[in-house]
């Protein structure tokens, strides 16, 4: 699709809020790269990319969604996105998203909500909601999105495309405007798992710039090579809590239609059990809420844009005073010294899991995304959204989604978790389940 028709059909999607005005000429060099030598292109080769407005590019707005930034124009590249751009790849502009990636519904950003193209009049999800309708939509090959929750994998599911949560430091967090720095991960999106993995492999790696990355010792830089679609050798668990908790059967049929097809090719299913799990989503809230009120610190006002309690929204409001509550010294022992107590116990649980299987499957959201414009006054209504998704970034373990089917017309994700720096296994696993 040529960049000017980009721009005219996303006047009803509203999956970017700024373009690249050097598309054109970015387009034009590496057509001419081409030409001379493929192999100076890089692994990307032209492939268009839209980019969270969460991570720096350089001259363009990041704004995270807000009025916080709305004027905040970029000086340097997150480590990500100068990997994007020496291989050759198209920075098409800057997705939308829920305001600074606090959502699971695309709907807080202060630039309009974006649409889901897969499910006309319901919500894309959130929050990295214009990353995953632009590849619906075909305006991108590929997207980056960030992940502290789900925000990856919930819109991945509602908009039919693949999306991949990598294990806690493989990718650099450099550049990226945090939501809570412990959780946070950046990942690919796309229509399917080898691109997906394409992209993950050109920005995965040690950093300089951002210790909590890891050294790959090379691992990470074939991630697409090493696809394979092998499901016979692997065991599959799935959690008898993970169906109590689904409130649509037909969400439920979906998945459980796809686990019987990786079962029918060969793959082992076993059941497991998650007694805490009914736990995740106070755990994950209370992290994010210290995390997130410590992060926005720094938008006081003084330096660039606006101080950030005076204009943003209702839910990052809510995260700020909350986190400010929770994180004050005669409250530390009621709630956050919990949350961490209770983040170990899950973590716990999870890797005993792991001691007896490969892949941990489940539903990536538990039900269908609501309307677009029904009001959802209940935080705790939207926090639902993100039960299944949440486990993932409280133990730092990889997890990814692919398309199994429509509920309702509504496409729904399968969701595949493994253990730590077992990367590969996923991706091949879901590689697997997508040719079935
Ligand atoms: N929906 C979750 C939240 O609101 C996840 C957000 C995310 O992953 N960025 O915190």
């Amino acid at each position: 699709m040529e960049i000017s028709e980009i721009k005219e059909k996303d006047k009803k999607i509203n999956a970017f809020i700024v373009f690249n005005e050097k598309f054109k000429s970015d387009e034009e060099k590496i057509k001419g790269k081409t030409k001379e030598n493929l192999s100076d292109c890089g692994k990307l080769k032209g492939l268009k990319t839209g980019i969270k407005s969460n991570m720096n590019v350089s001259g363009l707005k990041i704004t995270c969604a807000s009025k916080t930034l709305e004027n905040y124009v970029s000086f340097y590249d997150a480590t990500v996105v100068e990997r994007i751009k020496q291989n050759s790849g198209l920075i098409v502009g800057m997705t939308n998203m829920d305001e600074f990636a606090c959502g699971s519904s695309g709907e807080t950003s202060y630039f309009n909500p974006t649409q889901n193209p897969s499910a006309p009049g319901h919500i894309p999800g959130g929050s990295s909601s214009g990353s995953a309708a632009a590849v619906a939509a075909g305006f991108v090959d590929c997207a980056l999105g960030s992940d502290t929750g789900g925000s990856i994998r919930n819109p991945a599911s509602h908009c039919g495309i693949v999306g991949f949560k990598p294990t806690y430091g493989v990718v650099s967090r450099y550049g990226l405007i945090d939501l809570a720095m412990s959780l946070d991960q950046i990942g690919p999106m796309a229509k399917d798992v080898r691109t997906a993995a394409l992209l993950l492999e050109v920005i995965a790696g040690q950093d300089g710039k951002d210790a909590t990355c890891l050294n790959s010792g090379g691992n990470f830089s074939s991630f697409h090579k090493n696809l394979n679609t092998n499901l016979k050798n692997l065991k599959f668990g799935y959690a008898k809590e993970f169906d109590e908790l689904i409130s649509d059967i037909g969400i439920k049929n979906v998945i459980h239609k796809g686990i019987d097809k990786i079962s029918s090719a060969g793959g082992e299913i076993v059941n497991v059990s998650l007694p805490d799990l009914n736990i995740a989503l106070p755990t994950y809230y209370l992290n994010v809420y210290v995390e997130f009120f410590s992060a926005t610190r720094k938008l006081d006002g003084r330096r660039y844009g606006y101080r950030i309690e005076d204009v943003c929204g209702e839910e990052v409001l809510r995260r700020i005073i909350l986190g400010k509550f929770i994180s004050q010294k005669e409250n530390a022992g009621s709630y956050y010294r919990k949350a961490i107590m209770a983040r170990t116990l899950l973590k716990k649980e999870i890797s005993e899991i792991f001691k007896n299987i490969d892949i941990l499957l489940s539903p990536t959201v538990p039900k269908l995304p609501h309307k677009t414009g029904e009001k959802i006054s209940d935080p705790m209504v939207m926090y639902a959204y993100d039960i299944f998704t949440v486990l993932a970034n409280l133990a730092g373990i990889p997890a990814g989604v692919v398309p199994a089917g429509r509920a309702d017309r509504i496409p729904t994700g399968l969701q595949f978790m493994g253990k730590a720096l077992g990367d590969q296994k996923v991706l091949n696993a879901m590689y697997g389940f997508e040719n079935l």
